[in-house]
């Protein structure tokens, strides 16, 4: 085995890490992770953190968990992988069922993709397509093809092709995602290859108004139910998803909830969309999914727009998207044995007291000089820095505090990652009421080391 210097110049000569400015990244000196236990990572020097935002959120009973590796290996021992495009197989159709059963009522059919944002752009081709399919009238024995019906109907034209997002909503990477993000910071280079979506803010009266003039042309209302993770933990008004589900059925429009985030118990319910006894039109699952093992996303829907795909092969109504490792074998048994962990563990009922510990052990952050705000919904929490409380000064862009106070936090023995100057806290599920104490307080150091000297700030005064 390579020692620890020679990985990190091999690191740093092979590869390109995402969301990364490359040139800090070659500069410095970084952690490489050798392995896993529980809520631990430890690093090749030995030195062992807790995974406080739980490997970019997916994390869930732990790392290195035996149920989970049981479950992997077993399959391994009979198949790693075989394609679900003409063939089907047994973890799939398992986990599929699962997952009808588990989420909101309505939701019945369930596509497969490998990451949070294939499961948004699979979600956005198949609100499109459904409009396509739908509007088109058909008599029962009319079986042209869908071009050969437009060229015929002359005047028809779907005009439901436009998709409605939330201002400053991340919905993953991919050109299509990137269309309906908000992000200025990750997508505005982007434009020019992106199509427009309308984007509004967490005002339902604007909601209201932008369904009730353009409903002909909108074919989707896509949302991260209650919380904007990447966004900087943003909390939406209690009741505004509820009242977004029934504007889109009021205005004909389809409800996408992007719980790739929010999913798996993160936000204390299964799915964040339960808060509001919400059930969306299409569902876009990841992350938590395999409980932080593989990758494995999900688009699921309603049969009413499963339906609207079926037709003779040469009505050319068939959904042509799949990716090559849909279904994988590995990731959906891994999936089967996480959703076995939260039934037999009863983790989400569990998690209801360190949820209400974790606000208790929260609420000294707001004292803090130099901590605006802290927005927690269950087992997501931001906390968002400011230099100067009083006047609302936030800190200059090139101090980059978010990333001082994660350094920091890792000589004290936690692995975060910021959103610029949020703070994020999303442990694994399984973490123990001490060692959330311990992260909560390894935090509070870390953001404490920040706190700009009051010199500086009469400084900044003149
Ligand atoms: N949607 C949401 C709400 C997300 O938070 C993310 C990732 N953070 C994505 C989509 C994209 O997921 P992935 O990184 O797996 O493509």
């Amino acid at each position: 085995m390579s020692s620890n210097s020679e990985l990190q110049a091999q690191d740093k000569q092979y590869l390109w890490h995402p969301f990364t400015q490359m040139q800090d990244w070659i500069a410095n000196n970084q952690l490489i992770i050798e392995r896993g236990d529980g809520i631990y990572l430890y690093d090749t020097d030995g030195k062992k953190y807790i995974d406080g935002v739980s490997s970019l959120w997916t994390t869930v009973h732990g790392h290195n968990n035996k149920k989970l590796n049981k479950a992997i290996i077993d399959q391994l021992n009979k198949v790693a992988h075989s394609t679900l495009l003409g063939l089907g197989n047994i973890p799939s159709i398992e986990l599929a069922k699962r997952l009808v059963e588990i989420t909101p009522q309505g939701l019945e059919k369930v596509f497969f993709s490998d990451n949070g944002s294939t499961a948004v752009e699979i979600a956005l081709k198949i609100a499109f397509q459904y409009w396509e399919q739908v509007n088109v009238s058909r008599s029962g024995r009319d079986l042209m093809s869908n071009i050969q019906l437009r060229k015929k109907q002359k005047n028809w034209k779907n005009k439901k092709t436009k998709f409605i997002t939330l201002k400053n909503a991340y919905h993953g990477d991919t050109v299509g995602s990137v269309s309906i993000g908000g992000i200025d910071l990750f997508h505005e280079i982007y434009k020019p290859l992106l199509f427009n979506s309308f984007k509004v803010s967490r005002e339902l009266e604007e909601v209201e108004a932008l369904m009730k003039s353009h409903h002909q042309e909108i074919a989707a209302m896509i949302v991260e139910p209650m919380v904007q993770g990447a966004a900087g933990m943003l909390l939406q008004p209690k009741g505004f998803l509820k009242d977004v589900r029934d504007l889109c059925t009021k205005y004909n429009i389809l409800l996408i909830c992007d719980e790739v985030a929010t999913g798996f118990g993160r936000t204390g319910k299964m799915f964040a969309c339960e808060h509001e006894k919400v059930s969306p039109d299409i569902m876009c699952v990841a992350k938590g999914i395999t409980g932080g093992y593989l990758p494995i996303a999900a688009t699921i829907t309603t049969n009413k727009i499963f339906n609207a795909f079926l037709g003779e092969y040469k009505e050319q109504k068939t959904f042509f998207h799949g990716h090559t490792y849909t279904g994988n074998a590995l990731g959906c048994v891994a999936a089967i044995a996480n959703l076995e962990i939260f039934e037999k563990e009863k983790t989400v009922q569990k998690l209801l007291p360190k949820i209400k510990l974790l606000k208790k052990e929260l609420a000294k952050f707001e004292k803090l000089p130099n901590v605006l705000e802290v927005r927690q919904l269950g087992f997501m929490v931001g906390i968002e820095l400011i230099m100067d409380k009083k006047r609302v000064l936030p800190y200059p862009l090139e101090l980059r505090v978010g990333h001082q106070v994660i350094l920091e936090a890792r000589k004290l023995g936690a692995i975060l990652r910021p959103l610029g100057d949020v703070i994020v806290l999303m442990p694994p599920l399984s973490i123990s009421e001490r060692e959330l104490k311990k992260l909560v307080e390894i935090t509070h150091e870390a953001i404490s080391s920040q706190i700009p000297p009051l010199a500086f700030l009469q400084q900044k005064r003149l």
